[in-house]
C-alpha cells in the first residue's frame, strides 16, 4: 500500500518513513481520504519539518601546485517545509562544474536524524560563470534541483523522495 503522507510503498501497520499509521477505509476510500484531509495536511506539514536536505560538497586545496580533494562535507539546503514554500537557493556559489552534459549531484536526505544519500542528475550549464544550486519540493514529496547563472537556468526532473 501507499502511504497517504509521503507516498512510500510499504507493508505493515505504519509507514517506515513518516510513521503515519495504516488506515483502512470501510467502503469508499476516496471519500474517507477527503474527510480526513485536514488531519492529513496537518501531519504532512509536521513531517516536512522533520525532513532536512543537504548537498554533498567537495572542498579542494592546493598541494605542490596541484588541486587535491581536501574533504567532503554536507552543506544544508533546508527543511522540507522551506523547500515546499518555494525554491531555496544556496548562498554559496558553485564553481562551474566539469564540462559534462549532465551533473550528478549527491544529496543527503535526513529524516528524524537518519540520513541516506540520493543522486539527482540535472542538465549542466556550460557558460564559464559562477552558478547557484537551488532545490524545491512539491505536495507529492517530490524534489527537483535547479542550477542558475546569469545566462539562464536548468532543472532536473521531479524525483520522489520516498518510494
Ligand atoms: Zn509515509
Amino acid at each position: 500500500m501507499k502511504c497517504l503522507i509521503c507516498n512510500t510503498n510499504y507493508q505493515g501497520n505504519e509507514c517506515p518513513n513518516c510513521k503515519f499509521p495504516y488506515i483502512a477505509f470501510p467502503g469508499d476510500a476516496e471519500e474517507g481520504i477527503r474527510r480526513m484531509k485536514p488531519q492529513l495536511d496537518a501531519y504532512r506539514r509536521a513531517f516536512l519539518e522533520r525532513i532536512n536536505l543537504g548537498v554533498v560538497s567537495f572542498f579542494w586545496k592546493e598541494q605542490e601546485g596541484r588541486l587535491v580533494l581536501d574533504r567532503e562535507e554536507v552543506r544544508p539546503i533546508g527543511s522540507g517545509k522551506e523547500l515546499c514554500a518555494g525554491t531555496v537557493w544556496l548562498k554559496q556559489p558553485f564553481a562551474r562544474l566539469p564540462e559534462a552534459e549532465t551533473l550528478a549531484i549527491r544529496l543527503a536526505l535526513t529524516v528524524d536524524g537518519e540520513t541516506r544519500e540520493l543522486s539527482v542528475s540535472l542538465p549542466n550549464r556550460l557558460e564559464p560563470e559562477l552558478q547557484q544550486l537551488g532545490a524545491e519540493m512539491n505536495e507529492q514529496m517530490q524534489l527537483r534541483l535547479l542550477l542558475r547563472n546569469r545566462s539562464g537556468s536548468s532543472a532536473s526532473e521531479w524525483i520522489p523522495l520516498f518510494t
